[in-house]
């Protein structure tokens, strides 16, 4: 800004003093002398000490480059020289006007505020670009309606593209069905539910649904994240909303899509409270009452999304709104599978490639992490130069993507050595563990964060857990310290994030999932760590909480302690291995500590 201040300063200067008549050279007194003194000045002015005038013929400048012909130089007022007479003897005319036209007044004006002109000029353009980008998804503010995904725009999303989530595309087939063909619906006076909520877990697909949605029906998608309304200019999300509404109702049957609506939909006078919640409040006030003008037969259906439904205002969820949620969740086993193969449609497979086992290593993962194994997967194979995609790239990718990428740390001996025997005592408690998930892999090769991984899943897909089982990651999780603290008798910082999982686990065991007895059968805690403390139970509760949380944990530590102690050989055994060979896989792993591997369940 400030560079293009002084260049247009400095261009305003050069053209004015172009057009505002010859320059002049200054030149110095002795010069103005010796030309007098030649006889080659025409003319002069002359204001006070300072002298102005023009010569007969061009002289080189002295001591430069060039002639001159006019000039202005300052007379020393010691100088006594007799200049009048001099000036009389050569014929010289003073005149009454400046030789060299001075700028005028308004020139200077312009000149002095020609930088402010432009630096506000191109502050508008710049103002005008942004307001225009912001505003791609949705109108508004710079004056531009929102925008429909129109079908003619490339190869629309469809119900082929997800996988793994029938039951939700059953409901939501439904939707497609009234936009389709409204009038069927209408004839018979059945109203469409106004609102649909996708509520969910990040990554398993509600974005990709409503676009599906939109483009199975083959009508206008109107999608808007909340957080676009709220990060504008404060009353400008409301105006926003309403626009998107007039939008869809003219194109309608129509999709319109709120996605991460929890932002601006949470429940009023709840969690954080502070900045931007008028804001928020009016933008939904508005969303309400656009669906309330509804008639139901407009042929608009609004889809809205969220990862926490558990906060949302009930105003959202009454009737004639979001009145009928659809729950998300991550895939099963032969959903994973189902999804791996749609995003590896494109990727040339192996004929080895058993997608079907990757399903199987993969509990929990969602539609996303899914898509993003098929990606990284084909990208190892491109490092590798290969024509398609094999089974080793496949499990590389899986453990780059469970595991974190590989780090080059250069730890000294002690470290490792330590990081061994840490890691040791996770796997070895996970092995001993009944019923817990079996280790897969052990790592004290540096990756993402941490210095060493123990990887533990289950065989197959869990949907509910036992406090037995809930114990064992606890007593699996502190494994670590409780090695270091054998062994070593130091404790380090590497436990961190495993106490960070011990709290959680141990939090809902005691203040969500009814497994203290001393607290009961209620729930102590909201389900969000972030929310304020004291909203749910009695202070006295809340103490008690904390008591609980501590006993389970102290037990816990006190019984990894024990078991290490006990086991102390195979903790020695599995250590030395991953101090040589750095990574001991699940078969290796049970091997080197001697412990049978628990049945295998079918996943
Ligand atoms: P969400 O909105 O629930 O956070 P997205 O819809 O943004 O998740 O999912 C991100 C990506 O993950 C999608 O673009 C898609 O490639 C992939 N994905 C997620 N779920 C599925 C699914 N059920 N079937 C196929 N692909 C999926
Ligand atoms: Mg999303
Ligand atoms: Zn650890």
């Amino acid at each position: 800004m400030i560079l293009t201040a002084v260049a247009v300063f400095l261009i305003t200067d050069a053209l004015l003093s172009f057009f505002g008549g010859p320059t002049s050279q200054s030149i110095s007194y002795t010069e103005f002398s010796r030309q007098l003194g030649a006889g080659n000045i025409t003319k002069i002015y002359a204001k006070g000490d300072a002298i102005q005038g023009e010569l007969k013929t061009s002289a080189p400048v002295p001591s430069g480059k060039g002639t001159y012909k006019n000039f202005d130089t300052q007379r020393p007022s010691f100088a006594d020289d007799k200049l009048w007479a001099q000036l009389t003897r050569h014929h010289v005319t003073v005149t009454a006007e400046p030789v060299v036209q001075q700028r005028s007044f308004l020139a200077n004006l312009l000149i002095s505020l020609a930088p402010m002109l432009v630096l506000v000029a191109l502050w508008m353009i710049i103002a005008r670009r942004m307001s225009g980008a912001l505003s791609g998804g949705l109108g508004g503010f710079g004056r531009k309606t929102p925008k429909p995904v129109t079908p003619e725009e490339g190869r629309r999303t469809t119900f082929d593209d997800v996988a793994g989530i029938d039951e939700v595309e059953a409901e939501l087939s439904e939707v497609v069905d009234f936009l389709k063909r409204p009038d069927a619906y209408r004839r018979l006076g059945a109203r469409m539910p106004r609102g649909v909520l996708l509520a969910g877990p990040p990554g398993t697909g509600k974005t990709l649904l409503a676009r599906a949605v939109a483009g199975e029906a083959d009508v206008p998608f109107f999608s808007a994240s909340a957080s676009e309304f709220i990060e504008m200019i404060v009353g400008v999300g409301a105006s926003r909303v309403r626009e998107l509404f007039n939008e869809a109702r003219k194109v309608a049957p129509a999709i319109i899509f709120i996605d991460e609506i929890d932002t601006i939909g949470r429940a009023r006078g709840s969690g954080s409270g502070m900045g931007g919640h008028d804001e928020r409040e009016q933008t939904l006030n508005q969303i309400l009452t656009e669906m309330d003008g509804f008639s139901g037969s407009e042929g608009v259906v609004v889809l809205a999304a969220t990862n926490r439904a558990d906060v949302l205002d009930p105003a959202l969820l009454r009737p004639g709104r979001f009145d009928r949620t659809v729950q998300v969740s991550p895939p099963d086993r032969a959903g994973r599978e189902a999804i791996l193969r749609i995003h590896t449609r494109d990727v040339p497979l192996h004929e080895q490639v058993d997608l079907a086992q990757v399903a199987r290593t993969t509990p929990g993962m969602t539609g996303a992490e899914l898509a993003n194994l098929a990606n990284e997967a084909a990208l190892l194979a491109v490092k590798r130069n290969l024509d398609v995609v094999g089974q080793p790239e496949l499990s590389d990718a899986l453990e780059k993507v469970q595991l974190g990428a590989e780090r080059p740390l250069v730890m000294p001996y002690e470290e490792r050595r330590r990081t061994a025997y840490h890691e040791s005592g996770h796997a070895l408690l996970g092995m001993l563990q009944p019923g817990a998930d079996p280790v897969r892999k052990i790592t004290i090769v540096p990756r993402g964060r941490a210095l060493g991984v123990t990887l533990s899943t289950p065989d197959a897909d869990r949907y509910a857990y036992t406090e037995e089982y809930l114990r064992g990651r606890i007593i699996g999780a502190l494994g670590g310290m409780a090695a270091e603290q054998t062994v070593f008798g130091v404790i380090t910082t590497g436990a961190e994030s495993d106490l960070e999982q011990v709290t959680t686990i141990v939090r809902g065991m005691v203040a969500r999932w009814g497994m203290s007895e001393r607290i009961g059968r209620l729930t102590a805690l909201p389900q969000d760590a972030q929310q304020a403390y004291g909203l749910a139970a009695a202070p006295a509760t809340l103490d008690a909480v904390d008591a609980e949380m501590r006993r389970i944990v102290d037990e816990c530590y006190e019984q990894a302690c024990r078991l290490l102690t006990e086991h102390r050989p195979q903790l020695d055994a599995l250590a030395e291995a991953l101090l040589e060979r750095e990574t001991l896989e699940e078969d290796e792993a049970y091997r080197t500590a001697g412990i049978p591997r628990a049945e295998r369940a079918e996943g």
